[in-house]
């Protein structure tokens, strides 16, 4: 029954994403096929395969926190578009302080709280399910907001400027978001980013929207190379197969993992243009 109840809410979840999918808040392309083309229920079911559903690194996170110096035992720290954890369980084994990791995916949150009690964090790390464009929290809450390739489902500027409130005077706020490296860069990619996040900037670009969205710029570094073909494409490989084998016949199911397997040739084709760059902004008034 419980888990009746959960189907139930990730189905209204998929329904309202259809919607915005078909009202065209999501950025279509009629020439180029994205994720934004398929049943939210496939994509979730590949991930959860995954131990991080985005490109980063252990590295990376705690090279982000080494930004951060406010933290003590009684800090509170969300991690929002938190996925299964990968990232959150890394903070939490090398940061003070209580964690709420927030999804939209409840499979996801399962997943989430199962890995804390299997690491023994069940005590400082939550996982709650939980919509990042209508976060249940009070203002001045967290000591530091996380977010690891999951601020493009609203919007990098919306999403700082949402959060922001949440955020105590002095805390901090930790992203990742798709960036260009170049002011110009060839045609093929532009067209799949411009059909696939056209929010997507220079990193000069997106540090004067973090300081436009009123934090100031601690830092930004482009996550390296590893984070996208060792620790989010590589292990795709077992996964493709699995999900194919699975869905034996389903050609929409064949047509998604063409989709990623194109991602991931674009990626090593055009890797000198963009990538992932942490982000780290603090609030200071
Ligand atoms: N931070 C994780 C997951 C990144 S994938 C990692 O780096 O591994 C993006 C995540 O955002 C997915 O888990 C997806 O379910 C979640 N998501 C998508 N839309 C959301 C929303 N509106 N609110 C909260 N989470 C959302």
């Amino acid at each position: 029954m419980e888990n009746a109840g959960k189907i139930e809410t990730e189905k209204v979840q998929i329904e309202t994403e259809k919607t915005e999918i078909e009202t065209g808040k999501k950025k279509m392309s009629d020439e180029i096929q994205t994720i934004y083309d398929f049943d939210p229920s496939l994509i979730y079911e590949y991930y959860l395969g995954l131990e991080r559903q985005g490109p980063g690194s252990p590295e990376m996170t705690l090279k982000a926190l080494s930004f951060i110096d406010n933290l003590t035992d009684e800090s509170k720290i969300a991690d929002i578009g938190c996925g299964t954890g990968g990232q959150t369980m890394v903070l939490a084994e090398n940061a003070p302080g209580n964690m709420t990791g927030v999804d939209i995916f409840p499979g996801f949150i399962d997943r989430f709280n199962a890995n804390a009690g299997r690491l023994n964090l069940r005590d400082r790390v939550k996982g709650i399910v939980g919509s990042m464009d209508d976060l249940p929290f009070q203002n001045e809450t967290f000591d530091l907001i996380w977010c690891e390739g999951a601020i493009y489902n609203i919007g990098y500027e919306r999403g700082l400027t949402e959060w922001r409130k949440f955020l105590k005077i002095g805390g901090y706020i930790a992203v990742t978001e798709a960036s260009w490296f170049t002011e110009e860069r060839p045609a093929e990619i532009q067209a799949f980013w411009d059909a696939a996040y056209p929010e997507i900037a220079t990193i000069p670009n997106k540090v004067a929207q973090m300081q436009n969205a009123g934090y100031v710029p601690v830092a930004a570094f482009i996550l390296p190379e590893n984070c996208w073909t060792e620790h989010f494409y590589a292990p795709q490989i077992a996964v493709r197969e699995k999900f194919l084998e699975k869905h034996a016949g389903s050609k929409t199911a064949k047509e998604y993992v063409a989709l990623e397997r194109h991602e991931e040739e674009l990626y090593n084709k055009y890797k000198a243009y963009y990538g992932y760059v942490f982000y780290i902004g603090k609030r200071i008034e």
